[in-house]
């Protein structure tokens, strides 16, 4: 499995800070990098954070709140600008392509190919190193988190067992890798003769869940994760706002990440009022004690199943 590298392109909600852009991120596996919401600004925080725009093949959006979308026409016509061929696919919450649309006709028109998906629950793309799967959240529209499924490993293969078993090295080590029995003459070989299955190991899991009122109905979709990535708009003392404006307080995400055994938790999406993130973090942390705080242009590396 190769690793996972996460950017932090913005952390602020609402309005950008001095130090802090409108929330997005991008997580870079097998050469590309995937793109989570495409606020104004972000085409330069992108370009601080050495992430290429000409790698990116899917912008998921998490809802279309101004603060979460307005970079996309810029970024498509610079896309356009730099004799982009590849394909883009756009995902949005259900009932929203026709808005998404409108946007993208802001920009001027491309040579390449724009496909939209309205994503509600389940699997929204898939290759075989990785999967992405969305779940709807709680805020004003509909808005759902997004979670990043890196492909485990089922076992390690033996080399050595191959070699004294006389397999030619290629194709047949695939299939037998793969889990498929193979035929040499008229034996038959399966995979337990070359397999250690002992060493099997899970993929990386990550969770992106921004916008949203904590709720149990998403639990289960982000269980387990290796890194929850949460929104904490609110300090408990504005417990009320965070209600009323359907977002979370740090302790309650931190509730969250305790209540679903995530393994680390990340907090972004901070309110402008919020100066020093202090006091965040400790109120997330009399929940659930792995808490770091997202900054802009942060990258972070992952390998295997370990934060
Ligand atoms: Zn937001
Ligand atoms: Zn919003």
């Amino acid at each position: 499995m190769n690793p996972v590298e996460l950017v932090f392109l913005g952390t602020a909600s609402a309005a950008p800070t001095e130090t802090r852009n409108l929330s997005a991120m991008a997580l870079r596996t097998e050469g590309e990098w995937l793109l989570f919401d495409c606020p104004e600004g972000c085409q330069q925080q992108m370009l601080r954070s050495g992430v290429s725009y000409m790698k990116i093949q899917h912008i998921f959006f998490t809802h279309l709140h101004l603060d979460h979308v307005l970079g996309l026409p810029g970024l498509i016509a610079t896309m356009q600008m730099h004799a982009r061929i590849h394909p883009l696919y756009l995902y949005c919450p259900e009932g929203w392509k026709p808005k998404l649309q409108k946007l993208v006709s802001l920009a001027p028109k491309t040579d390449f190919e724009i496909l939209f998906k309205e994503v509600q629950r389940g699997t929204v793309w898939q290759t075989p190193e990785y999967t992405v799967s969305c779940v709807p959240l709680k805020h004003e529209i509909a808005c759902v988190g997004y979670i990043f499924l890196q492909t485990g490993k089922t076992g390690e293969f033996q080399r050595k067992k191959a070699i004294e078993l006389k397999i030619p090295e290629g194709p047949l080590w695939a299939k037998l890798a793969k889990g498929e029995k193979i035929k040499i003459g008229p034996k038959t070989i399966s995979p337990e003769h070359v397999m250690d299955y002992s060493k099997a190991t899970p993929g990386l899991k990550i969770a992106y869940v921004v916008d949203t009122m904590p709720t149990k109905s998403y639990y289960n979709a982000i269980k387990d994760a290796s890194i929850l990535i949460h929104e904490a708009t609110f300090l408990e003392k504005d417990h009320e706002r965070a209600k009323q404006t359907l977002h979370s307080t740090a302790k309650q995400a931190g509730r969250v990440a305790s209540e679903t055994n995530a393994k680390q938790l990340i907090l972004t999406h901070f309110s402008a009022r919020h100066k020093e993130l202090e006091q965040l973090e400790n109120e997330a942390r009399q929940e659930f004690g792995n808490v770091e705080m997202a900054n802009d242009l942060e990258h972070k590396v992952l390998k295997g199943d370990q934060p």
